[in-house]
């Protein structure tokens, strides 16, 4: 392994220069071949009809089902267009809901959880649609995942989860013996998993870049670099108060997610921000990268702090992605651990070094589910718990049919109680713990 990286403790982490390529960054690998959007400094207009605050999937796919209805609509964000999560995910894609049929049927009843299941399943469909309807060029492809267990319990999970799927939510997963592994990772680190041939990949800021495309085309106003710092009521309008402008709008619509901050304090008492991370390798062998995968999967683990990883679209680097910490904002200081988390499994990779370093802020919910709905007239949708890719552009697009008053932009998460907890105002004070018991967990062999 590269120098002398201590990996035990984050705040002693010392960062060795070998551990880094030459042309090491700390943005973004997928901003490499995909720019910052320079939207200039527009001034925003001081009316419209629809006001979309973020400009990540969800308030691109919001605002362009408005501007379809005939709404003029303007897009407000914080730093440039798509600068949160929308372009600095794994580009993973899944049907997205986290807890399973027997979990949601205890808390919801079997009726509601096969409806919030069924999103998910709708949520990757409309995706796969909308990129081919729209000629979004961003490499979409469905290798598939390889859900990898951690250890032989959680193989039993996934095989009994499998086994338990309802009629009409079948996901097509089968299982993988350990002994078989390697046919689908170059590792044996792992107890087995199961295949989910249906999950697919794309690469993140070329989809968001064709969202915007096709929002300006539309028609539609996007605004960087103007952050909304106050909201309130004139009459039936919304003011949204800006630096560069204050805009009368008939609706507004929240996509701030992992971003949400005191605009509205009923929001941000809801989510819980949470640190993803991401390393890319300098480019690696043909044969190298045909042995770690094989057959292209994306891939994640059982763990509590689930590792996500896959190759790049040109397969020449492996995207290597973890929850190490909770709110460290250094990409250089979350590399090393990263990195020896990747070895771990990869131990080929060991010389390999690391080019890109990057996170964004995902946002958790109390009950692991998405949330879409209107509070004090002011629509949202947000809480994707780190799975957001297909689910962020299919809640937007169910929030802008929503604003239209179609019905269409009913969903399952309609029932769900968008639930809080007491003294909990948006500073995840617990997470600090939960991190550390979560780590102790996943190193349980059972
Ligand atoms: C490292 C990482 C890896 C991930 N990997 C995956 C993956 O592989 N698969 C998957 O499904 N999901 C993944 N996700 C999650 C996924 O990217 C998100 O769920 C999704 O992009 C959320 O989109 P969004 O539009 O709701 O929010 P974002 O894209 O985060 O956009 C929110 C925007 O709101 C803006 N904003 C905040 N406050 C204001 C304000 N007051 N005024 C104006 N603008 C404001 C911010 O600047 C930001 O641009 C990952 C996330 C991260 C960080």
């Amino acid at each position: 392994m590269h120098g002398t990286v201590c990996i035990n403790d984050m705040n002693s982490t010392k960062v060795v220069n070998d551990l880094f390529s030459e042309d090491f960054r700390t943005d973004p690998y997928w901003w490499d071949d995909v720019d910052q959007p320079d939207l200039g400094s527009i001034v925003p207009p001081a009316e419209a009809d629809v006001v979309v605050i973020g400009s990540g999937y969800t308030g691109l796919s919001a605002a362009l089902q408005t501007l379809r209805g005939g709404r003029t609509t303007v897009v407000l964000d914080a730093e440039t267009a798509g600068w949160g999560c929308s372009t600095r995910n794994g580009g993973q894609i899944s049907t997205s809901v986290k807890p399973g049929f027997n979990e949601l049927s205890a808390k919801h009843g079997a009726e509601l959880a096969f409806r919030i299941l069924k999103e998910g399943h709708d949520a990757l469909t409309w995706l796969t649609r909308f990129i081919a309807d729209e000629k979004i060029d961003c490499n979409f492809d469905i290798p598939g995942r390889f859900h990898a267990a951690h250890n032989p319990t959680q193989f039993a999970r996934l095989a009994a989860r499998i086994g338990q799927e309802p009629a009409g939510l079948e996901t097509g997963a089968y299982l993988v013996e350990r002994s078989d592994q390697r046919a689908e990772l170059g590792t044996d680190t792992y107890f087995g998993g199961a295949v989910f041939p249906r999950h697919a990949a794309l690469h993140p800021a070329r989809f968001h870049r064709g969202l915007l495309t096709r929002v300006l085309e539309g028609g539609g106003t996007v605004v960087c670099h103007c952050p909304a710092s106050d909201l309130s009521r004139e009459g039936p309008a919304f003011i949204v108060q800006t630096p560069r402008a204050r805009i009368r709008a008939g609706d507004v619509v929240i996509a701030t997610n992992g971003y949400t901050g005191a605009l509205m304090p009923w929001l941000r008492r809801r989510v819980i921000p949470i640190g993803s991370y991401i390393i890319a390798t300098e480019p690696i062998a043909p044969d190298l990268m045909s042995r770690l995968m094989p057959k292209n999967r994306i891939v994640g683990d059982t763990r509590k702090l689930i590792y996500y990883y896959r190759a790049s679209p040109d397969r020449r680097r492996i995207l290597f992605g973890g929850r190490v910490s909770h709110s460290e904002t250094d990409p250089r200081r979350t590399a090393p651990r990263l990195h020896a988390d990747l070895i771990e499994i990869f131990p080929e990779l060991a010389q390999v070094r690391i080019s890109h370093s990057w996170a964004g802020f995902v946002a958790y919910t109390f009950d692991t589910l998405a949330h879409i709905g209107r509070h004090d007239g002011v629509y949202y949708a947000m809480g994707y718990c780190g799975s957001g890719v297909s689910m962020a552009g299919y809640l937007g697009m169910r929030v802008g049919q929503r604003v239209l008053s179609r019905t269409q932009g009913q969903t399952g998460f309609d029932d769900v109680t968008f639930q809080t907890r007491p003294l909990y105002s948006g500073n995840p004070w617990f997470l600090s713990p939960m991190v550390a018991y979560y780590r102790w967990l996943d190193r349980q062999n059972r």
